[in-house]
């Protein structure tokens, strides 16, 4: 997808491509939440596809089109960071390994299966390790006919010098704020001016991490209206189904900051540092009524979900289960 604010960019390989002088390695950089990854894709459909539009995009219909639209074109490889096979950590370093990339410039050397284009993106590629960035420089030197290798870069200081070199740079910058305005309030047209802005403003005007942020301040939402719920004579269950469409992990990260948030009020008092500073008064009330050892009673029922979150389970069981301890906080 090419975005509003992407137009500058689209022109630039628009007459790259009318010229037929396309470079083989592209960098695209500039801040994250900017759509870049999108672009490149964009980008790599455009070259793939069998029958242009006037402006360079992909026509949406060719067989091309169609195979890119599946994800199964042959000549498209896309990599991204990914932890190494035999991770067992909870958080583990995300890479783009030399193994993925040894792969890829294998392939890249074989003739196309649709005879044109053999088009690469490597997305988030500050990640990749030294010796991938060092596999990759052979390719980057000499990457043979109609070999198109995309960079998609936020952090652009931490790719080695030799690659950066390598590539022709392709800038993105943060878009006016009329322009991300425009294009939030479509998107978005229950939100008022003032709530788009500010959002805008948390996301250093980066349009897509301000819809990123959004999602997640509904999510937020959802939980402290369940973990709130009993304070109004409600029972926080009936909001275990609306839990299930957003991320587990995120819900039982954003569950311990709100057990954690009530123990520091009820050991610290009123102006205990907590992280949903805007339920403070409701959180005195919660913890003026829990009992201590049903505090730490959820607390290892969230640590036990936490360390075992890679398990798939029944996640409306799991939140139903969660909330009935909670509301139960009070109990003797
Ligand atoms: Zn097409």
């Amino acid at each position: 997808m090419i975005y509003p604010w992407q137009a500058t960019q689209w022109q630039h390989i628009a007459q790259l491509l009318r010229a037929e002088r396309l470079p083989h390695a592209l960098l695209l950089h500039g801040n994250q939440g900017l759509g870049k990854a999108d672009f490149a894709i964009a980008l790599a459909n455009a070259v793939l596809c069998r029958a242009p539009l006037a402006n360079y995009q992909a026509c949406g219909q060719c067989k091309s089109c169609l195979l890119l639209n599946a994800k199964t074109h042959p000549d498209l490889h896309y990599l991204e960071p990914t932890s190494a096979k035999n991770s067992k950590s909870k958080n583990p370093v995300l890479n783009i390994r030399v193994d993925d990339i040894r792969d890829l410039c294998e392939t890249l050397n074989q003739t196309s299966q649709f005879s044109g284009y053999r088009v690469a993106v490597l997305n988030v590629a500050e990640q990749l390790t030294i010796s991938a960035a060092n596999s990759l420089l052979k390719t980057l030197e000499e990457p043979g006919q109609n070999v198109l290798i995309i960079l998609v870069a936020s952090r652009i200081h931490r790719l080695p010098v030799t690659i950066r070199s390598r590539c022709q740079r392709v800038r993105f910058y943060v878009p006016e704020q009329h322009q991300s305005m425009q294009w939030l309030q479509e998107r978005q047209p229950a939100l008022t001016e003032d709530q788009l802005r500010q959002v805008l403003k948390y996301a250093n005007g980066s349009p897509l991490a301000a819809i990123s942020l959004l999602d997640e301040t509904e999510h937020q939402e959802i939980i402290a209206q369940a973990m709130t719920a009993c304070l109004t004579g409600k029972t926080s269950l009936e909001y275990a189904p609306q839990l299930v469409k957003f991320g587990k992990l995120r819900t039982l990260e954003w569950m311990m900051s709100w057990v954690s948030d009530l123990s520091k009020v009820q050991s610290c008092g009123s102006n205990a540092e907590i992280t949903n500073v805007h339920y403070r008064d409701k959180l005195q009330l919660l913890a003026s009524q829990a009992e201590k050892h049903r505090i730490y009673k959820f607390y290892d029922q969230l640590n036990f979900n936490l360390q075992h979150n890679s398990i798939a389970v029944n996640e409306q069981l799991l939140w139903e289960n969660l909330l009935l301890s909670w509301d139960d906080l009070g109990k003797r």
